[in-house]
């Protein structure tokens, strides 16, 4: 059979236009007796975080079956031929900002046009950012970001708890939020006057999470120092974007890495610090490591990949770029790939936060420091990490999968429904064509946004199809799936930073 088409075997089941499993969740609880539809992935070469190998792979409903060579395809509802193709578990992207407010504007990606973009680029699940707005419960932050999910997320999607304010109720909140499955908690070094908190609420955020098994995840920048910083350049009537960068030493970033990591010590709780982006900063995460404390970290593409040059582009094109922790100098490109071969860093999530350039970036023209800060890259992950990571031989294929999809699974409490390839492990699965041809551009990618930060970029290796939850959403470049059928993650407590 042709590859990359989809072979019905006569049995008829309710299918809608939108793909194999017809739709929306629940319908493929069996009702009346009808059987699960059975799929059969043929041929392909299985790739997990700990092997690959050449199997077919027999889905029921929603989940994985079976994985073993030689299924036969008599007895499913469909056939697809993955000869030539890798299936990997969907990506995980730990790190997203759909609809998120930020200095007067909202991130230009809502749930649907961010999880569309993210399932484009073989992304399954996300986990975004709920915030508590100070003196507000956080119940009332996470009604809110559910409501901006709900019928929009067209793919699984999880929350995460931004800590603005642990008066009153705060640490009972953090309890009732470890019930409703939102199982982590980031807190702000950076943003005074804004998201910033102090170290005791720090302190106490990581003893609660010592009880509850959620685990802490820090913005690690001295946002005090900086500020004074920035408050002295645009004294001295620097405002280009590049000051951005200019004014957030790499320094600030290693101090609060290594206060956060000591404040986790001291609590004797895990802690993970997000976006990070400098090799002085990993210095302190590979110290603790080597003694034995439970800290994690993760990078982005752009961190890998580009450089505080792009923020000299001329024009104010350089905004495109603004974004925190800033992008820094070329020399710690080769070692935060290192830090991703050497396990001190374990994720790549996007920080996709992005923010038109005509009509948003540009409220900062004349200052940079009213810049939204946040940069698009939700579509992009999978492919960017294949081919500078896998195809440039700087990391193997199975470290690939653990970094997008296996190590975020563990960590933030979805493993193994998500972030494998196992039998009873929900159906999340790409079919990646590990020589497709991809230019990145703004021009045809899906997010609702004006620009792309990778804007050329050249990449070999690309999802085929993407399933979720066994339903076909993505088929050669068109996107099936329909906004609302994606589910809420409800994540546990003690996930792999607890190891
Ligand atoms: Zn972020």
């Amino acid at each position: 059979m042709s590859s990359g088409k989809l072979h019905h075997n006569g049995r008829s089941f309710a299918e809608s236009s939108s793909g194999i499993v017809g739709g929306t969740r629940g319908k493929t609880i069996p009702l009346d007796g009808m059987p699960l539809m059975r799929l059969v992935i043929k041929n392909g070469t299985v790739v997990t975080a700990e092997k690959t190998f050449g199997a077919d792979v027999l889905v029921e409903g929603e989940t994985i079956k079976e994985i073993r060579p030689g299924i036969a395809a008599g007895s499913a509802d469909k056939v697809l031929d993955a000869a030539g193709m890798l299936l990997l578990p969907g990506g995980i992207d730990a790190h997203t900002h759909l609809d998120m407010p930020f200095g007067g504007t909202t991130s230009s990606d809502d749930f649907e046009t961010g999880t569309r973009a993210a399932a484009m680029g073989g992304t399954t699940s996300i986990v975004d950012f709920a915030i508590q707005g100070r003196g507000t419960r956080m119940r009332d932050a996470f009604d809110t970001w559910r409501k901006k999910a709900e019928g929009k997320a067209c793919i699984d999607y999880g929350l995460h708890m931004i800590i603005t304010d642990l008066g009153g109720a705060g640490l009972e909140d953090m309890d009732e939020m470890v019930r409703e499955g939102v199982a982590s908690f980031k807190l702000f070094m950076a943003y005074p006057n804004v998201l910033m908190v102090d170290d005791a609420t720090i302190f106490r955020a990581l003893k609660q999470t010592a009880k509850n098994g959620a685990l802490v995840c820090m913005h690690a920048e001295n946002g005090s120092v900086i500020d004074v910083i920035v408050q002295q350049a645009l004294a001295e009537g620097k405002t280009a974007p590049v000051y951005h960068a200019l004014t957030r030493p790499t320094v600030a970033e290693a101090e609060a890495v290594h206060r956060a990591i000591a404040l986790a010590e001291i609590a004797g709780a895990p802690v993970y610090i997000v976006h990070l982006s400098s090799e002085d900063a990993l210095n302190q995460v590979r110290e603790a490591r080597d003694r034995g404390v439970a800290a994690f970290a993760e990078t982005c593409p752009q961190y890998l990949l580009l450089s505080i040059d792009e923020l000299k582009r001329p024009g104010f094109e350089g905004a495109k770029y603004v974004f925190t922790p800033p992008l820094r100098e070329k020399e710690n490109l080769p070692k935060l790939w290192d830090g991703l071969k050497d396990d001190n860093l374990q994720v790549v999530s996007t920080d996709h936060c992005p923010f038109c350039f005509e009509d948003q970036k540009k409220l900062g023209i004349n200052d940079f420091t009213k810049i939204p800060n946040g940069g698009p890259g939700i579509e992009n992950r999978l492919q960017l990490l294949h081919h500078h990571g896998v195809n440039a031989g700087k990391i193997t294929l199975n470290r690939f999968v653990e970094i997008v999809s296996t190590a975020p699974a563990r960590i933030f409490g979805i493993y193994p429904k998500k972030g494998t390839l196992a039998p009873g492990s929900d159906a999340d699965i790409v079919v990646w064509d590990p020589r497709a041809e991809h230019v990145i551009s703004a021009k045809t990618h899906h997010m609702r946004v004006d620009y792309s930060m990778f804007e050329g970029f050249k990449v070999v290796g690309n999802a085929r199809e993407v399933f979720s939850r066994g339903e076909l959403i993505v088929d050669n470049g068109k996107f099936l799936g329909k906004p609302g059928r994606g589910s809420y993650l409800k994540r546990a407590a003690r996930g792999g930073a607890w190891a």
